[in-house]
């Protein structure tokens, strides 16, 4: 913006005022290149997606790089949902933005074990695929589809195996069908503390969460012949919740009716 003259002048006379370079270190006087805080572009792997990522050109690298750092997420204050996790927590590693940073290590090579690296599953676990950053990150970073995406390497692509909980919760419409019939005894035994306690160690659920009871009218929708909760659900109204058991299910059906799943974000 100045020429170097000025510039050395600039200089001379903050010099006099400011001999301890006090004041705006770096900003006017003897500023940092332009590009000296710019990201460097690093080489991302092209992972064959399940999903479409219609506007990332098919690649989750470039979806996950749409998140600039804004932050936006980690504001002490929101008027919009996002993201609950992170108001729960108030950890970086469980915001928008810190899972997606984490997803960007991932695919650009600085975490070695790349999806498979045990951070990713971390900063994952909390994410309640809600949606709330699809309407509320100004750059349209949608966590819900990585993460189906990142589950969908991991579990069907990478071959690791799923922990108790995503096998056993990943399938409660079909429970929840199972005990329909029956919900009046389910409920009743479920008020045993020990039989409580069996079934959380069971199914991997935490010992201080409380177990639903169950309902003699099933809640449960049908699509493609597959129980997949993608769509608000009639008789409860509850939003799409896509487990990874459900969305590599959605993504199998979809493909052998002749389907390729797209990303459920588009913006
Ligand atoms: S989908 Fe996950 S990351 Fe996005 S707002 Fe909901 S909890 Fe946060």
């Amino acid at each position: 913006m100045y020429d170097a003259e000025s510039m050395q002048l600039f200089g001379a006379v903050k010099a006099i005022c400011d001999p301890d370079n006090l004041l705006n270190p770096g900003n006017i006087v003897e500023p940092a290149p332009l590009d000296a805080d710019l990201r460097a572009v690093r080489p991302r792997q092209a992972v064959t997606a399940g999903l479409r990522f219609l506007h990332d050109d098919g690649q989750l690298a470039n979806a996950v790089h749409r998140c600039t750092g804004v932050g936006k997420c980690v504001a002490p204050t929101t008027t919009g949902v996002m993201c609950p996790s992170f108001f729960a927590t108030r950890e970086e590693k469980d915001s928008t933005r810190g899972r997606t940073r984490v997803l960007q290590e991932a695919l650009d090579g600085t975490l070695v074990r790349g999806l498979g690296d045990p951070a990713v599953a971390e900063a994952l676990d909390l994410c309640l695929a809600c949606k709330g950053c699809v309407s509320d990150c100004p750059t349209g970073v949608d966590m819900a589809t990585y993460k189906s995406e990142t589950l969908h390497q991991l579990h069907d692509v990478l071959g690791e195996k799923r922990p108790r909980s995503h096998a056993l919760l990943g399938q409660l419409p079909r429970w929840a069908a199972l005990a329909a019939p029956v919900a009046p005894v389910v409920n009743r035994t479920m008020r045993f503390a020990v039989v409580q306690r069996a079934v959380k160690a069971l199914a991997g659920i935490d010992q201080r969460r409380s177990i639903p009871a169950s309902r003699l009218r099933r809640c449960a929708v049908r699509w493609l012949g597959v129980d997949v909760s993608v769509r608000r659900c009639r008789t409860c109204g509850s939003g799409p919740t896509r487990s990874a058991t459900t969305s590599s299910r959605a993504m199998r059906t979809q493909r052998s009716a002749g389907w390729r799943p797209a990303a459920w974000k588009l913006a």
